[in-house]
């Protein structure tokens, strides 16, 4: 089964779940936090209609290099879906969770594709979770990841509605889930 996402080569999201699971699981035993951040290419649509797929490609490929380098300290990231990351910060509490996710707002701002005398830039929504305290719960790590992955979602769809190009941050516990 192949690991990698075939465009941008960052983990898949089957990959990604599975590494998210053993960082949960850890978390959990080692009383941990950890957060889980989600982010969505804005307007993408536009970029593939008016300069074609494949610079809509290019610019999957460079948002994927652009979160590697930031991510350069372990975090695992993903190409979730289409036009949409993931990124795990594991014993990462809100404070630096946030500190993280500002860096890669910004750093995602400062892409500059140059096709036909265009210049091409992005921004993207971002949504973030975090667990301060990862308190010991007969909930699985499994259903933990998909409860993270379903509130970054939510998040993420409020910095959508709110103007798009920002990030909604909520601080839970791992029993509010
Ligand atoms: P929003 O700000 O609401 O997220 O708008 P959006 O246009 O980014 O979102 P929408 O879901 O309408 O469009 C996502 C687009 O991403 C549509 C799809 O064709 C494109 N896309 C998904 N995967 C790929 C890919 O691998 N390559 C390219 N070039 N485009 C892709
Ligand atoms: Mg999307
Ligand atoms: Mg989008």
């Amino acid at each position: 089964m192949a690991r990698e996402d075939y465009l941008t080569g960052l983990l898949n999201r089957r990959a990604f779940t599975e590494h998210a699971i053993g960082e949960v699981a850890n978390a959990i035993r080692y009383k941990r936090p950890i957060s889980l951040l989600l982010f969505d290419l804005d307007h993408f649509k536009d970029i593939n209609d008016h300069h074609g797929h494949s610079v809509g490609d290019m610019v999957l490929k460079e948002v994927a290099r652009i979160s590697k380098e930031v991510c350069r300290n372990g975090e695992l990231v993903c190409r979730y879906g289409g036009e949409e990351f993931v990124v795990l910060l594991h014993a990462t509490e809100a404070k630096h969770a946030e500190q993280f996710s500002t860096r890669l707002h910004s750093a995602l701002k400062e892409i500059c594709i140059e096709t036909n005398n265009e210049r091409i830039q992005v921004t993207a929504s971002f949504g973030l979770i975090c667990i301060n305290h990862a308190e010991s719960t007969k909930v699985s790590p499994e259903l933990i990841v998909d409860k993270l992955l379903a509130q970054a979602d939510n998040m993420m769809y409020q910095a959508k509605k709110s103007g798009r190009d920002g990030i909604k941050t909520i601080e839970m516990n791992l029993s509010q889930l």
